[in-house]
C-alpha cells in the first residue's frame, strides 16, 4: 500500500503512520501540537468548572463531539462549494 504524508508528502514508508484516519510522517507528528493527556486533564477541569454554574450545558465530551461535527459540516459546505467551481471551470472555460 502507498501512503503519503497529508502534510509533507513524504512517501517514507517507515516513516509514516495512521492518525485517525489520516497518513502522517515522524517529521510532522511532532509539529501537530497534539495534547498531552495532562493537557486535556487541565482543560476538562477549566472546562468543566466554567460549567459548574450552567449544569445544562454540555459536558466537556459533548462539546468535543459537537465541535467535530460542526466541523465536518463546514469542511463539507466548503468542499462542495470548490468542487462546483472546479466543476464549472471545465464548462465555462471551453
Ligand atoms: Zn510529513
Amino acid at each position: 500500500m502507498h501512503s503519503s504524508c497529508f502534510s509533507c508528502g513524504s512517501t517514507i514508508q517507515s516513516q509514516i503512520k495512521t492518525l485517525y484516519g489520516y497518513d502522517v510522517c515522524s517529521s510532522c507528528e511532532p509539529t501537530l501540537g497534539l495534547y498531552k493527556d495532562d493537557t486535556i486533564r487541565k482543560h476538562i477541569a477549566s472546562y468543566e468548572k466554567k460549567r459548574e454554574g450552567v449544569p445544562e450545558n454540555p459536558t466537556y465530551v459533548q462539546e468535543v463531539d459537537y465541535r467535530l461535527g460542526a466541523m465536518e459540516k463546514t469542511y463539507i459546505l466548503k468542499r462542495l462549494k470548490l468542487l462546483h467551481i472546479q466543476n464549472r471551470l471545465k464548462v465555462i472555460e471551453k
